[in-house]
């Protein structure tokens, strides 16, 4: 087996083998693309670095040599000579990119006796002794896990001992000081000297790259991905050539397309006399690249020409990175750039636009997660007009935040946890505040570019980012945010605009956002893609108005008990709970049938022709009863009725075990007069608007938590009974189905019988997997988190699909309802409804919808799409 491949061996069909990064540097390679030569070390060699209890094997230690000695040829330099020594970056290269995830180490190979020669070569003392502790200063972080403040302490010192304001004006004499004392710190820390050895330098530093797939950040960074921890990650070792060789050398980072608006023009940064991460870091605060066209403008051609060839080749927005030596461009990565929806949705637009793509491929390029930044609110125009500016930054990543001030991740979490909106405000971004970001509503850096830390995190979360904001001083030690003379404190508001870059004080009202344009164009692709329809789970006619904006096709769950928590409403329902005779009971329900019926009448109009799900009662009646000592006493003046006997019927009411006590339609069973009710307002709502507006509407009825044949068709045996009696009562004609739920786990393995009598099915997965797993919905959030940090649980089943257990008990339904009845309806409205993942699995299987809450269903829409497109690419 081979486990080190030169970059003229591979190519970008490599991935999973040479990582994204080796796989495009071999395939830059392979096009004639000026690249650095270099080799990568596998995946596979990373794997079995794990497997081999962290050791790389003789016979990978043995093709590295190989590679070396290859690569010693092609630059005609030598590892660890005297006169013209090589020196390479050793980089690491996951399957899926992980910005600012792994780690790099540049200028491997020097030492004191290199360093010497590269002054000497360069003509260059001060370039070849920034560069040695530089190495030094990564090696030292990366691989011996010395804190980087550690490093930064020393280097600004010596900064301060000799007033200099930036790096770049600290001299060679300086930097031989600075040299000295990383070497002592190097010492004090490990108890022995900085590796001299190349070779050494070299079999460290790629066991720190394979160690590094499994630091914390890393692993949060999968996590919150879905990306296997099994995939490993390769190493690039490449020959380094210098973007710190003085003004005629530089590097940059930039985008065939403007990543946060999709327009079609090279978008990036360059930095001159700068190494690497000098840009990504933040450090210094870079010039945009069409700068680049007056300082370097034979390079800036040959830059343009290049992200062409590159973007026509890989047919998508490509994100790289460069470096100019001596005015001679070298490219050191590219891949496909990410970006925010906005832009992810222009792009796809023009790209098919311009031929470069299919629909099928646009469709299957945006990400699904993603389309929720398209749809939250923007500030409201007005009362950002008037909101008062306090700086203004970067516009780093679009879109809205209003929130609280906190200045470390660990706060920005905490209070995120207690029920807060937080800003996270930091000097700059590092991988560690991770956690903090994704918590937080928008993020705000006094440093750094476009291109920073926080900005490229940010836009990949879609998450609202001003960066670069120099106006404003941080103190994180102090917790202030300090603007021109004013001082915000820890918990103040403020309120981000990263579309625009601006910081404005205090809390700005926000609106809904518009969906025509490119995101119309993208959403009706994916609606001629895509087989699975998709409904809403709406209660009311707001949410039913604001789904069929978002393109529902229907209602896929109507739970009726929400609208009898409405002030009018509680009287009536905590009657009928505490009626002690039918009787007393049907006068109750004869209060609550109008406003029920007004209820679905207003529901039907806002859906006119479109499907409706509505579901009769579901939850444990003593929920509707008062929870304190002051609303029963209020309950017993309104009631007539004293407050021990209320006490006495709310005891009575009271269950161990109410989510698997008598609820669903077991309270139908019991009660049917309830189900009477609702299926009268149903019915007479359905019969008036029929009439009133034309539309042709056919209620569906569903009767939920059902487990047994005989206990749907005692509920349905009522429903019947009647809908007959309306319908004879208003002389009109109705179509109609009853259906029922398929939550409890006996429902799924009796599907077949349960079928006899259900028109549909409608997959009640909150429940389904509650019952399935044993796990309570409401008590096992922490426990379950603690699952997957142990890796016990791989995603939340209350999330995402258990596919091998819940999802194998719907797959047996489905089979099974369709055997007795084969034009059986088929869709799901629990919450996994709404998870790309679950709607992949829920086209996989055959449902005919699936029903999500209104904000989930453009989201639902793509996935729906996306599905099918995997489907037909399987085939
Ligand atoms: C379900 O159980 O999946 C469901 C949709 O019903 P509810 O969440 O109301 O119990
Ligand atoms: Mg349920």
């Amino acid at each position: 087996m081979k486990f080190v491949y030169s970059f003229n061996e591979g190519s970008k069909d490599m991935r999973s083998l040479l990582g994204g990064k080796g796989a495009n540097l071999a395939e830059m390679t392979k096009i004639g693309l000026p690249v650095p030569f270099g080799f990568t070390v596998t995946t596979e060699a990373c794997n079995k670095y794990y497997e081999e209890n962290k050791k790389i094997a003789d016979e990978i230690v043995e093709e590295i040599h190989e590679k070396m000695t290859e690569l010693e040829n092609v630059t005609g330099k030598r590892f660890g000579d005297t006169e013209n020594p090589l020196l390479v970056s050793v980089r690491s290269g996951s399957v899926f990119s992980m910005p600012g995830m792994m780690d790099t180490i540049l200028n491997l190979g020097l030492n004191d006796e290199t360093v010497v020669s590269l002054s000497n070569l360069t003509e260059n003392e001060r370039f070849a002794y920034d560069s040695y502790r530089r190495f030094i200063q990564m090696f030292g972080d990366v691989v011996m896990e010395i804190p980087k403040s550690e490093f930064d302490a020393i280097f600004d010192g010596q900064k301060e001992k000799v007033g200099a304001q930036f790096d770049v004006d600290l001299t060679a004499e300086d930097l031989k000081a600075v040299i000295v004392e990383y070497k002592a710190l190097v010492k004090k820390f490990m108890g022995r000297e900085f590796p001299q050895e190349p070779g050494e330098q070299l079999m460290e530093a790629i066991q720190a790259v394979f160690r590094s797939w499994n630091n914390d950040r890393a692993i949060l960074y999968r996590k919150l991905n879905n990306i296997s921890d099994k995939l490993g990650t390769a190493v690039n070792v490449q020959a380094m050539v210098f973007g710190n060789m003085g003004d005629t050398s530089g590097t940059g980072v930039a985008f065939t397309r403007d990543p946060a608006t999709g327009e079609n023009t090279l978008f990036g940064e360059f930095l001159v006399n700068a190494q690497g991460e000098d840009v990504v870091a933040g450090i210094r605060t870079p010039k945009p690249i069409k700068e680049m066209a007056e300082s370097f403008p034979d390079v800036y051609k040959d830059f343009e020409r290049i992200a062409d060839v590159l973007e026509k080749h890989y047919k998508d927005m490509q994100d790289m990175e460069f470096t100019v030596e001596r005015n001679k461009l070298y490219m050191l990565q590219t891949r496909a750039a990410k970006r925010t929806a906005v832009s992810a949705v222009k792009i796809a637009v023009e790209m098919v636009n311009e031929g470069l793509i299919s629909k099928e491929i646009a469709v299957s390029r945006i990400d699904p997660n993603q389309i929720d930044q398209l749809l939250h609110p923007n500030f409201d125009e007005k009362a950002e007009a008037e909101a008062e500016v306090l700086a203004k930054g970067l516009p780093a990543s679009p879109g809205a935040a209003t929130g609280r001030i906190y200045f470390t991740a660990s706060d920005a979490e905490n209070a995120v946890a207690n029920g807060e909106k937080a800003i996270l405000v930091r000097q700059e971004t590092s991988p560690e505040d991770l956690a903090g970001m994704v918590a937080a509503e928008g993020i705000l850096t006094a440093r750094g570019g476009m291109t920073s830390h926080a900005a490229v995190v940010a836009r990949g979360m879609g998450k609202c980012c001003v960066a670069g904001c120099s106006e404003i001083a941080v103190s994180e030690s102090e917790k202030t945010l300090t603007i021109k003379d004013a001082v915000y404190k820890e918990g103040d508001y403020v309120s981000l605009n990263g579309s625009k870059g601006i910081v404005y004080k205090g809390e700005i009202k926000t609106v809904a956002p518009e969906f025509s344009g490119d995101f119309g164009t993208v959403m009706s692709w994916a609606d001629e893609i895509r087989a699975l329809k998709v409904r809403a789970n709406a209660d009311n006619p707001r949410d039913a108005k604001q789904a069929v904006e978002f393109g529902a096709q229907g209602i896929g769950l109507c739970r009726t008990e929400h609208m009898f928590f409405e002030e009018e409403r509680i009287p009536a329902i905590r009657q009928m709970i505490m009626a002690e005779t039918e009787e007393e009971r049907r006068t109750a329900l004869a209060k609550l049938l109008p406003f029920q019926k007004s209820d679905f009448k207003a529901i039907y109009e806002v859906m006119e022709d479109k499907p409706v799900t509505i579901r009769l009662l579901d939850p444990p009646l003593h929920e509707f009863l008062p929870h304190t000592e002051e609303e029963t006493k209020e309950l017993a003046e309104q009631t007539g009725l004293s407050y021990a006997k209320l006490a006495q019927i709310a005891e009575e009411l009271s269950e161990f075990n109410p989510m698997l006590g008598h609820r669903g339609c077991r309270l139908a069973v019991t009660y049917p007069e309830i189900a009477e009710m609702q299926t009268r307002a149903i019915i007479e709502a359905a019969v008036e608007v029929k009439q009133e507006k034309g539309f042709d509407i056919i209620p569906e009825i569903m009767i939920p938590l059902v487990g047994m044949e005989s206990e749907i068709a005692d509920v349905k045996a009522t429903v019947e009974r009647t809908i007959e009696t309306c319908l004879k009562e208003s002389g009109a004609e109705l179509e109609y189905l009853i259906g029922t739920m398929i939550e409890v786990p006996r429902a799924a393995l009796t599907a077949g019988s349960i079928a006899k009598e259900a028109e549909f099915f409608s997959f009640g997965t909150n429940d389904l997997t509650q019952m399935t797993f044993g796990f309570s919905r409401d008590d096992t959030g922490k426990m379950i988190k603690e699952y997957m940090d142990k890796g016990i649980l791989a995603d939340d089943p209350f999330q995402t699909i258990d596919q091998e257990g819940v999802g194998s008990l719907m797959e047996h339904a489905v089979k099974q309802g369709k055997q007795t009845r084969p034009n059986i309806k088929l869709g799901i409205c629990g919450e996994h409804g709404g998870d790309p993942r679950s709607i992949e699995f829920c086209h996989k299987i055959g449902l005919h919808y699936v029903s999500c809450s209104p904000f989930r269903v453009p989201i639902a829409r793509i996935a729906a799409a996306q599905a099918a497109i995997k489907e037909k690419i399987a085939e």
